[in-house]
């Protein structure tokens, strides 16, 4: 957003964010360093973010009067998660800006539009078709052939909504357990592995694209991600012209996280994109350490008009979430000089919950020429 003489919004304006988790206070952590305020706004009570933000509202995304204070308390307002409910997004970017915008928010929020907006542009994605009952998904099999994947529409993340249909007597189990929810049945990618790119827009239409990171999952969990990864300079090159498309095409500003398989099998693509997420990203935590502007800051410039900061990456770096007990072994992070800690302030470690993540970092000997 800019101001009213149409200069960036300057240092002491207000950011609201939505969504109190460990992605929002990142946001604010990032945003507070380049002087601003920020408000939070979450139902649930002592959210990460509310610890590290000026004012808080643990209220539901549907009392629309704390909204309406929210907006009026903010000058611009984004958001931590693709879930926020589309009428809370519609209600408040009536009075205050919102980046991304609305249109963003619908395609990443619904896989069926997420593939639907793909097609469209180009890029190339599982074969699927789209489920509403069990009988679309026994008439789907044949064409889609199996494995597959059934994914429900909505509301899925770290493998949840999820079920693999090894043959077509897993259908019914597979429906059930997605909880007969509208969903997408997609054809099984033998992928080598995944990489994500994280890239940001700026309202000027300047693009910042990081290296492509490998991740890898435990438990449909992210549990590394790696920098640089594993692929040639071609597919290296192409995932991040897939990002600028995708960013380009929803006239995106802000971060966008976009998640492709990379194939090396014959008669298959190079390269299949997954999933987009309207947002910072688990998979973008290693530009913390290992690049200038990091994705946090990034975003925060997107959405407040800034010019957005270098994304060049002067180390090498894994990232690794803590999650659950791995909580405990921060002293042991902490005590290596090639690691940096980030904790969340959790006060509750449960299996499976995110409680920090480390990066770490190998300087590069020179840096690449931008
Ligand atoms: P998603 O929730 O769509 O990000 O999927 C979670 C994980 O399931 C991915 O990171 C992949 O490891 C796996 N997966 C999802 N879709 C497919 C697919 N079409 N083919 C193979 N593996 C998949």
């Amino acid at each position: 957003m800019t101001n009213k003489a149409g200069l960036p919004l300057e240092p002491g304006s207000t950011i609201g964010i939505l969504g109190g988790g460990q992605l929002g206070r990142m946001l604010a952590l990032a945003a507070s360093r380049l002087g601003f305020n920020v408000h939070v706004f979450c139902p649930e009570e002592n959210s990460p973010a509310f610890k590290v933000a000026e004012k808080s509202y643990a209220f539901d995304y549907d009392d629309s009067q704390a909204l309406a204070r929210f907006a009026q308390a903010t000058d611009v307002i984004t958001y931590e998660f693709e879930n926020v409910p589309a009428h809370t997004a519609a209600y408040l970017s009536a009075k205050t800006p919102l980046y991304p915008n609305a249109g963003a928010l619908k395609v990443a929020q619904d896989r069926l539009a997420e593939r639907e907006f793909l097609i469209s542009t180009g890029i190339s994605i599982a074969p699927f078709h789209a489920i509403s009952c069990l009988e679309d998904i026994e008439r789907a099999l044949p064409d889609i052939s199996t494995p597959s994947v059934l994914k429900a529409c909505r509301l899925g993340y770290d493998g949840k909504g999820q079920s693999i249909i090894k043959s077509a007597k897993d259908a019914s189990d597979a429906w059930t357990k997605i909880g007969c929810v509208p969903a997408i049945l997609e054809a099984f990618i033998p992928f080598e592995r995944e990489v994500s790119v994280i890239i940001a827009r700026s309202q000027s239409g300047q693009m910042v694209a990081y290296d492509p990171g490998e991740n890898k999952h435990l438990n449909h969990i992210l549990d590394e991600t790696i920098v640089p990864a594993n692929i040639t300079v071609e597919t290296h090159q192409k995932a991040l012209e897939i990002a600028r498309d995708i960013a380009q095409a929803l006239d995106y500003v802000g971060i966008l996280g976009v998640e492709m398989f990379v194939c090396n099998s014959p008669g298959l693509e190079a390269l299949y994109v997954n999933e987009i997420a309207p947002r910072v990203h688990n998979s973008g935590h290693w530009t913390q350490d290992a690049c200038h502007t990091d994705q946090f800051e990034q975003h925060i410039r997107a959405i407040c008009g800034w010019p957005l900061g270098g994304g060049a990456r002067h180390s090498d770096a894994v990232m690794k979430n803590l999650i659950g007990e791995d909580y405990f072994q921060w002293p042991h992070f902490a005590a290596l000089n090639d690691h940096s800690v980030h904790l969340y302030g959790k006060v509750i470690v449960r299996p499976g919950r995110k409680m920090g993540h480390v990066n770490r970092t190998i300087p590069r000997k020179s840096m690449p020429k931008t």
